[in-house]
């Protein structure tokens, strides 16, 4: 089965009981049993609900993964997979990554006695003298947030199957569509389904897929223990944005492309980080291991003035300014004082979250619409 069929059928078969060729929502919690322990499959919802498991079985067929386990947001996901550690175990990951996850690492988990190593992961040397006997875990995004910087899955995957750690990589703003991340050695590919794969910025919802059984048995049990579950008609809501999921990325893809020239040529502008762009310094990277470029591109200003940033982002009409990322529609940020405030200014300024830095979401409306929209808004300054 070709991508783009796979989103429509994968893991959805038409209902036994009415013909119907939507996955119905089972908006249940319980189902009945004959005698105890004789039932169909099903006895709880917090365990099992045939509307999740469709889109779980998805989600798996998309990433070329055996199981999808879904959560209650993409942090939820990130909160099951670090429970996979014990205390003294070590992580480490990109140091350019969502603010909600360096808050998580830093400030919950941290306090369960587990060890987070943050470095630039296109180091491999430095990733290989942190390894010692506590590391367990690898922790990539990439492309990462804001910056967009791409990281060699297959190199890192290489070095994890080596010393065996458990490597795993939130693959929201690349989709299954861009990339693979279970085909390039990875262990548990994560994402925060709110974005790219919903689409059309209605839930919030988060999922782990992996090959390994033990690995998902272990990833079942949190998710039965913890219960941070999603609920059937949040599922179904994703099952039916995956249906056009090649269509809408192939689209932000031709108009991140667009946007990315457009402000490339900009005499305001200063960088464009967008890993399309050959100057990109990971460009290489992200052609082999990309099948195209994302519609999330950042940029930052000539002068790096905060008051210049926030009159941009206050100044776009079809970029609404949101946090958040993927849907249909375009969105505008700062993520210095959104998404990534949770980074302390100087480590954030490290890795290139300066004050004047504005990320976009580029949606899937006309683009010359919103070539014009940030033409005008960049104007006024
Ligand atoms: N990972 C990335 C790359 C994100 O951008 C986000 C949210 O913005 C998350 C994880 C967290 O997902 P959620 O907001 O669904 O909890």
């Amino acid at each position: 089965m070709k991508f783009g069929t796979k989103t429509i059928h994968a893991g959805q078969e038409t209902d036994s009981a009415t013909g119907a060729i939507m996955t119905p929502i089972y908006q249940t919690s319980t189902y009945v049993q004959t005698t105890p322990g004789e039932h169909k499959g099903y006895e709880y919802s917090r365990t099992g609900n045939p509307t999740r498991n469709a889109l779980e079985q998805n989600l798996a067929c998309l990433e070329n993964g055996t199981y999808g386990i879904t959560f209650g947001s993409g942090l939820a996901a990130i909160d099951a997979i670090i429970k996979l550690l014990s205390p003294g175990d070590e992580v480490i990951s990109t140091n350019d990554l969502y603010g909600g996850t360096y808050r998580i690492f830093t400030q919950i988990f941290k306090n369960f006695g587990i060890k987070f190593h943050f470095i630039s992961m296109d180091q491999t040397d430095k990733i290989r003298s942190l390894i010692n006997r506590n590391t367990k875990m690898i922790w990539v995004e990439t492309p990462t947030n804001p910056m967009l910087n791409i990281i060699d899955i297959k190199k890192i995957g290489e070095i994890s199957e080596e010393k065996k750690i458990t490597f795993v990589v939130d693959n929201t703003f690349a989709t299954p569509y861009l990339q693979r991340p279970l085909d390039l050695g990875a262990d548990i590919v994560m994402h925060s389904l709110t974005k790219y794969m919903g689409g059309h910025s209605d839930i919030v919802m988060g999922a782990a897929i992996c090959k390994n059984e033990n690995l998902a048995q272990k990833l079942y049990t949190i998710q039965n223990s913890c219960g941070a579950v999603p609920g059937p008609m949040d599922s179904f809501l994703v099952l039916r944005g995956i249906k056009t999921l090649h269509l809408r990325m192939l689209r932000h893809c031709e108009n991140g492309k667009v946007i990315a020239h457009f402000l490339k040529k900009n005499n305001k502008v200063e960088d464009v980080y967008w890993p399309g762009l050959n100057t990109h310094p990971n460009h290489e990277v992200a052609k082999k291991q990309m099948d195209n470029f994302g519609g999330m591109v950042s940029f930052n200003l000539k002068g790096n003035n905060l008051k210049d940033a926030l009159k941009v982002v206050s100044n776009t009409h079809y970029f609404k300014l949101a946090e958040s990322l993927g849907g249909v529609e375009s969105l505008c940020g700062h993520p210095a004082s959104m998404t990534h405030a949770a980074i302390p200014k100087k480590e954030r300024e490290k890795t290139g979250v300066v004050d004047s830095l504005i990320r976009l979401s580029v949606g899937i409306e006309d683009v010359e619409d919103l070539v014009s929209d940030l033409e005008n808004a960049l104007n006024k300054l």
